[in-house]
């Protein structure tokens, strides 16, 4: 004969299975969503979309106005480079 106590146990052990899945689904769903916002290094390892990103901010460069002879040069570069300009 199936006791009461027996049901309540079986429940109990149910419960605890379903929790445990519950959990493990949101520690997957959550270590997949930091991954993909770090970086994704594990799933591109050959860089994808974000490295040509990277690449296409660097070939775009800073340009800056000579206080002299205003012509536009690249930001990091201290002499302007134009023939007569004393910078
Ligand atoms: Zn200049």
């Amino acid at each position: 004969m199936i006791s009461l106590s027996k049901i309540i146990t079986l429940v109990g052990i149910l419960a605890i299975v379903w929790f445990a899945f519950r959990l493990l689904g949101k520690v997957q769903r959550q270590r997949a969503e930091s991954l993909r916002r770090h970086g994704g290094v594990k799933a591109n390892p050959k860089g994808g979309p974000r490295a040509r990103e990277k690449t296409d901010a660097a070939d775009t460069q800073e340009m800056a106005k000579c206080s002299v002879c205003g012509v536009y040069v690249a930001a990091g570069s201290g002499r302007c480079g134009t023939p007569g300009c004393p910078r």
